[in-house]
This record gives structure tokens, sequence and C-alpha cells, in this order.
């Protein structure tokens, strides 16, 4: 399917430069980098320059909403991870699973740092670290919850950018609040749709038409038994993703006048059901999957 998912040119440009500006500055101030993925999406939802942008600071790897991933999977990435020398971390932000751990890990990764600062005789000092990601990936929901009360909060230390603090989130770790937003890889188109089923990308700036088509091929590939279990289609309604949106939209009774599907509805409730894990916690992503090639026409 080479048809484009999201109009990029509009949206990402200028929100790169200043992406790109905001990680160079800040990366000076900051020991380690923790790097935000969606659980549900390691490989879409990473940015394609992210090493460049960390280069050689230690950095740990967050798969977070692992609520709603494969757990299967998940054990699968943090493994993927390992073997690259990363370490990655399985989280749940939103209701603070796994934060225990991803403050040790940091505080961890950072002891080298530790104490490299103690033989030169630099002793107290905190361990900096900040959060990167593609837009809702989770960044504020996780650095609220690491912040916990407002109180904990370094006040207007000079010297920093107004509105920007440091805050206290471990013994001797110090994280930045504002996170580092990254642009995701919207040339793959692949990526694009599943950054978009997954609610990464603004839902009225791609053609749902697509996804949903691409969401469903997938299912029908990969997980036939959970699109099954929701839709009781039949082998011939699963023809085709054309034949098995018509069969969704009359059990579900997306229909207008004249009893024709309203494919519009259809596709809405598709999404809905996938958004509220009717349709079971799919990892889309898969360590061994073949790479995206572009579609040279
Ligand atoms: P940001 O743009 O990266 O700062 O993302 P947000 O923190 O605003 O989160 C985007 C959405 O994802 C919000 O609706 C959050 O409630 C939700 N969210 C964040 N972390 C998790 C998580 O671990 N699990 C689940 N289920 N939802 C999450």
């Amino acid at each position: 399917m080479s048809q484009e998912i999201f109009p990029v040119v509009q949206w990402f440009p200028g929100h790169m430069a200043k992406a790109t500006r905001m990680i160079t500055e800040h990366k000076k101030k900051v020991d380690v980098v923790i790097e935000l993925l969606d659980a549900r999406i390691p490989r879409s939802s990473a940015n394609p320059v992210i090493r460049e942008l960390v280069g050689d600071k230690p950095h740990v790897v967050i798969l977070n909403k692992c609520d709603l991933a494969n757990p299967k999977a998940t054990k699968e990435w943090i493994e993927f991870f390992k073997n690259d020398g990363i370490h990655a971390i399985a989280i749940d932000s939103k209701n603070g699973k796994g934060n225990k751990q991803l403050v040790k890990t940091v505080e961890s990764l950072a002891q080298p740092i530790i104490d490299r600062w103690l033989k030169k005789g630099i002793k107290g000092r905190t361990v900096r670290t900040m959060i990167l990601g593609i837009p809702n990936v989770g960044k504020s929901t996780l650095i609220n919850k690491l912040a916990g009360s407002a109180a904990t909060r370094t006040a207007n230390k000079p010297g920093h950018t107004r509105g920007q603090q440091w805050v206290k989130v471990g013994k001797n770790l110090e994280l930045l609040d504002t996170p580092g937003v990254l642009w995701p890889k919207f040339e793959d188109q692949r990526a694009a749709a599943r950054l978009a089923m997954t609610g990464a990308i603004s839902d009225d700036v791609y053609d749902l038409d697509s996804v949903i088509k691409q969401l469903l091929a997938y299912l029908e590939e990969h997980e036939p038994t959970l699109l099954h279990e929701r839709y009781k289609l039949t082998e011939e309604e699963r023809t085709s993703v054309d034949t098995m949106l018509e069969a969704i939209g009359r059990r579900r009774g997306c229909l207008v006048s004249g009893g024709v599907v309203d494919y519009d509805k259809v596709r809405r409730v598709i999404l809905t059901d996938y958004r509220n894990n009717k349709l079971g916690y799919i990892t889309f992503d898969g360590v061994d999957e073949e790479p995206y090639y572009v579609d040279e026409e």
C-alpha cells in the first residue's frame, strides 16, 4: 500500500529544527538520557536519528504503555535491546508501574560518572537526566508521576531557561521537567499507520481508510483469532479487507438508509474497538520483522 498515511510536510520541518536545537542544548547538562518508546510499537515509535542526537551519553530505553502491549512481545523487545547493549525497561507510567526500577537503572548507569566525579573530588553532585520521545508516548505522564508533588521541584535556579526546572526524583537524581519532543518515522508508511492506530498522530491528519485497512490486514495475518472473536466473520467475509469492512459494518449496524454500509462509521467503530482494547493487547512491531522498504514506483 503506497498511499500516504499522513501529510508530513505541513507538520514537521519547523518542529524538527526546534527539537534538535532543544536536545543539543540540554544534552550538555544531562548525564543519562531516557528514551521513551511505545511498547506496542517499539520500532515505529523510535526517532530515526536518536542515536545521533544522544551521541555517546549513557541511555536507557523505556517501553511505556506496557499495559496495552502483548507481554510476550514486550519481553522479546527487552531482550532485543539487551543484545544491542542497551538497558530497556517496560513501564506503565499511567499507573506508576516500573518507575522505581527506572530510577534505579538510571542511577546505576550513572555510577561510573559518579565514580569519576569522586576521583576528581566532586562530592554530592546530582545526576541529571531528561526524557525524550515522540508526541503522545507518555512523556508528561511519566514526568508527573516521577515528580510526585510540585513541592519536590527545585525552584528557579539561576542559569536555567525560564519555565524549565530540575525535579528531584531519587536520592541523587534530577529530571528535567520539560521533555524533549522528537519526530517519528514519517517516511516509513507502515510505521505511520501504526503510529496513527496507537494515537501518536492527531486523528484529523491521517487517512483513516488506509489505516483501518492496514489494521484489518495485520489482524488477519497475525491475530486472526482476535479478529474472529470480536466480529465473528465467516471465511467468505474474510476474503479481503473490503469484504471485512462491509461485513463488520452490517454486523455492527453501521448502515444508512437503504441498508447501505456507512463506511466512515465502520472505520470509527473498528478504531474505537482497537483503542479500547476490545481487540486484545497487540504489539504491532515484531523483533524479527522484515524492514520496511519504500515503494519506489
Ligand atoms: P506526551 O505527549 O508524550 O507527553 O504524552 P502524555 O503524557 O500526554 O500521554 C499521552 C496519552 O497516553 C495520555 O492519554 C496518557 O494518559 C496516556 N498514557 C501515558 N502513559 C501511559 C501508560 O503507561 N499506559 C496507558 N494505558 N496510557 C498511558
